[in-house]
């Protein structure tokens, strides 16, 4: 899906500026922003796991000023980074907690490193949270006044913002709504986490290909077989495109994912009652650019209302999110924002807006 993410001149842009970046398993992204949340400029990095946080530390802060210096944003109107990292993390001491795709970068400083590899103060986030905000500052939660964002992915990620506060938890495992349980049956599915039942275990990347799997070695006839034999390799991807085709057992796996998510849905909604709920990550079946992408939001709505109350029932918004893979960075620029409103005028983050024109 193409990003919607707006861009600006940099003699339009509106100072102070932010630098958000998005670490990945593989790749960096940072994007120099203003402070509508419109993108100047952007650069991406390779990760480069393997060589460690000491090394990729520098290669970000580096890769930071380049950012400041092609882009010509004289370095003092650029006013904070944020890092926005896979969790869990600590986020008080800056560092994260047994990172399981990144061995050895546990108990690294490495916000710190960034700043003064960067010559910045460092806003630290989760990345979850990081694209959640993003949704909600410049995307299409823009609207919302609370939201919560589930990302589907290898995994279920999840972001929730209320105002502008961003619930991290006590312990940094706030928002691990991809492990709330859906089902506490003696045969319910175990999640990669080693607990069963959780919403991850049956609506994730994995979780999509598990059960086609499942369904394909019970025998059950599906197009699938067909691809598989040609040398197709069994994805959340393929699984769509034999669902667009009209494959039965292939639309079954799409629908009955976009059920579990909207019994986790519901739970979510009772809990908090936000303005809406997104979805979005690299498995949302063609959102609502393709037929089959429409139809799994309206079977996860569909799903929602008849488990919530009515006025849930007709006042939550379900959507698909709109930044696409932008969303990291926008929203770890925004959280830098906040930060730094809140550093420099105490009393400015209760009265913060994402109102553009306001802001002007
Ligand atoms: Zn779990």
């Amino acid at each position: 899906m193409a990003s919607q993410r707006e861009f600006v001149r940099v003699e339009d842009g509106l100072p102070p500026f932010y630098v958000g970046v998005d670490l990945g398993g593989t790749t960096v992204k940072l994007g120099l922003v203003d402070d509508r949340g419109l993108t100047i400029a952007w650069d991406s990095i390779d990760t480069e796991v393997q060589t460690g946080p000491e090394d990729a530390s520098r290669r970000i802060g580096e890769a930071v000023r380049r950012l400041i210096q092609t882009a010509r944003v004289e370095p003092s109107a650029v006013a904070r980074v944020g890092l926005g990292s896979p969790g869990t993390l600590d986020i008080p001491a800056g560092i994260m907690i047994n990172p399981m795709n990144f061995p050895g970068w546990g108990a690294f400083p490495i916000r710190d490193r960034v700043a003064e590899h960067s010559g910045l103060p460092v806003a630290f986030v989760n990345d979850a949270s990081a694209a959640a905000y993003g949704e909600f500052w410049v995307g299409s939660g823009r609207e919302f006044q609370s939201m919560i964002l589930l990302t589907l992915g290898t995994g279920v990620g999840c972001g929730i913002i209320i105002g502008n506060l961003i619930i991290e938890g006590e312990h940094g495992f706030g928002t691990e709504c991809g492990h709330i349980v859906i089902d506490f049956g003696d045969n319910a599915r175990m999640c990669p986490c080693g607990h069963s039942g959780h919403l991850e275990a049956y609506a994730s990347a994995n979780a999509v290909i598990k059960r086609t799997q499942e369904a394909l070695d019970s025998g059950r006839p599906s197009s699938l077989l067909q691809r598989l034999a040609h040398g197709a390799t069994l994805s959340p991807l393929l699984v769509a495109e034999e669902a667009e085709a009209g494959d039965e057992l292939a639309d079954q796996i799409v629908m009955d994912t976009a059920c579990y998510l909207g019994v986790g849905i519901v739970t979510l909604v009772h809990t908090i009652d936000p303005s809406g709920v997104l979805l979005g990550g690299a498995m949302t079946f063609g959102v609502r650019d393709s037929k089959l992408g429409r139809r799994f939001l309206r079977r996860v709505q569909q799903e929602f209302r008849r488990r919530t109350f009515p006025v849930l029932a007709e006042k939550t918004k379900i959507d698909f999110a709109t930044l696409g893979g932008d969303a990291g960075y926008l929203g770890a620029a925004g959280i830098a924002r906040l930060e730094h409103e809140k550093a420099t005028c105490p009393d400015a983050g209760r009265q913060l807006t994402r109102d553009r024109e306001a802001l002007v």
